[in-house]
Order: C-alpha cells, then sequence, then structure tokens
C-alpha cells in the first residue's frame, strides 16, 4: 500500500478577469505521490509558485493541460524544459487535447513542435482514452466548454480514484465518469444563480455532486463573481443541498488522500475564507 496522494492547489483562480488581476493564482494543481508527480493545467504562474511553494518543476515526470485556454496551458512550455532537463533529455509525458497538441478551430497549437519533440511518451487524450503515468491509470473524461475539445481527468489509484472536471458545463450524463470517487476537484467559475453556458456554477456542481456522492469535493478555478459572492458561502450552501464535504480551495491548500480525506491550508491568499473549515 503506499502512502497516497497529495493534491497540491498551486493556484485557485479561473477565467479572464481573476488571471490579468491574480486575485487568485492560476498555477494549477500539482500531484504527488510514490512515483509520481504531475502537473495540470499549468496556467500563468505556474513555475514561479510552483518553485516558491518548494516544489521543484525539475521533478515533474507527467504534464497534463485539460484544454486550450491560457489559464490552464500557458506555462506548459518552461514546464516541459523543466521537465527534459533543459531539454537535454528526453523524457516525460504530456497528454491534452488535440487542440492543445495541433490547434483546432478555436485556437493555434498551445505549444511548440520544439517542446513537444523533447517529452517522451505524448498522448492525445479525448473522453474515455486512457493512459498510465507511474503506477496510475488515468482515463480521459467529458468536458463540454468553449473549447470543443476540452477533457477532465480521473485518477485510478490504489488508494482509490479521485478526478479533476476541467472547465466544463453540466450535461446529461457527465455524472457516469465520476462515480465512486474518493475526491471530486470541480471548476466551478459561477456562484449559484450566475449561470454561464460552457462552464459550471454552484447550481451545477450541486447537481454533479449529487448524482456522483464523492468522499469529499473541492471547488477550485473560481471566477471573479464567484469570488466577490464569496466561494465559502458556496460551499456551504453546495454541502447543504447534498451532504458532500466540500471546501473551497484557497491558494497552497493540500489535499491528501490517504486512509482518509484531508484538507490542510497553507498560507496563502483567501487563507481567512479557509478557516472555518479547519
Ligand atoms: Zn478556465
Ligand atoms: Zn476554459
Amino acid at each position: 500500500m503506499s502512502s497516497g496522494f497529495r493534491l497540491i492547489f498551486l493556484g485557485t483562480g479561473g477565467g479572464r478577469f481573476v488571471t490579468i488581476t491574480q486575485k487568485r493564482r492560476t498555477a494549477g494543481i500539482r500531484i504527488i505521490g510514490e512515483d509520481l508527480n504531475l502537473h495540470l493545467d499549468p496556467g500563468p504562474g505556474a513555475l514561479v509558485h510552483s518553485i516558491e511553494e518548494g516544489l521543484n518543476p525539475q521533478n515533474v515526470r507527467a504534464l497534463l493541460v485539460s484544454h486550450c485556454h491560457p489559464d490552464h496551458y500557458t506555462d506548459a512550455e518552461v514546464f516541459i524544459e523543466a521537465m527534459t532537463r533543459g531539454m537535454t533529455r528526453k523524457q516525460g509525458l504530456l497528454a491534452a487535447p488535440k487542440g492543445v497538441l495541433h490547434g483546432s478551430e478555436v485556437c493555434e497549437a498551445s505549444i511548440s513542435r520544439y517542446h513537444r519533440q523533447m517529452v517522451e511518451h505524448e498522448i492525445q487524450t479525448r473522453p474515455g482514452v486512457q493512459f498510465e503515468v507511474g503506477r496510475i491509470k488515468v482515463l480521459t473524461t467529458e468536458a463540454r466548454h468553449t473549447d470543443p475539445d476540452a477533457v477532465g481527468f480521473r485518477f485510478e489509484t490504489e488508494q482509490g480514484d479521485f478526478a479533476y472536471t476541467s472547465d466544463t458545463e453540466y450535461f446529461g450524463d457527465i455524472a457516469k465518469y465520476y462515480q465512486g470517487l474518493r475526491l471530486l476537484a470541480l471548476c466551478v467559475m459561477r456562484p449559484s444563480g450566475k449561470p454561464w453556458k460552457g462552464h459550471m456554477s454552484t447550481d451545477d456542481a450541486i447537481k454533479i455532486l449529487s448524482e456522483t456522492r464523492p468522499e469529499r469535493a473541492v471547488m477550485t478555478h473560481l471566477g471573479m463573481r464567484m469570488l466577490l459572492q464569496g466561494p465559502k458561502k458556496e460551499a456551504q450552501l453546495i454541502m447543504e443541498k447534498t451532504g458532500v464535504p466540500t471546501v473551497a480551495a484557497v491558494d497552497g491548500m493540500i489535499v491528501r488522500i490517504a486512509e482518509t480525506v484531508t484538507v490542510q491550508a497553507r498560507k496563502g491568499r483567501g487563507q481567512e475564507d479557509f478557516e472555518n473549515f479547519l
């Protein structure tokens, strides 16, 4: 039995206005376990905040990018440089959908060919595609978003499964991807009563969580309207409606998945929002 996994929420902001103001960081999530050092959605600031938190980017062996929006991909190339010892060693894994790797009708390729060719394993993700990173299996899930190639990820481990929805709206069978989870991290951009096509509001998160009932949920990728409304209140609303223990992420927060799922805040903006959950 391994000692479990740590999900470090290096960034918890999402969307254009939170990104350009950095009201919350947009650095994505680092996932660390025995034989695993993976970075998920390296948006602006991912490299800098990784170093500042003492998580050496050169130890990363897998980079997962969910779609071609800047708050998810901008630091991907510098992470590839870190992962490949400054482009001197072909190693590591890159998993991303077609739009990120090759471009699509809505975006140019997000990662240059120069960087892609130094990665040892490249996986083009689409819903249903499975791949291995170290000893864990990753299943690509479906997201319905303004980037038509956007995907989410489900991580299957000895300690049980956890998943990340990425940016998506609610759709009829979204719950089928997220059954039986220990932890579900949802990109909840908008508060209750403020729906936005292609994105998730608190009301959509409530629907997903009541249909999936994970052991614990984390709201992350918070947009400006969500921050103004107060993510902590929105997390409480989710808990009241679903009974699923839910926390609104703050920058630097760590979730440990072992025998239990525990949440621990580190210094960072939004700390005051977090204290009631300790
Ligand atoms: Zn986003
Ligand atoms: Zn997006």
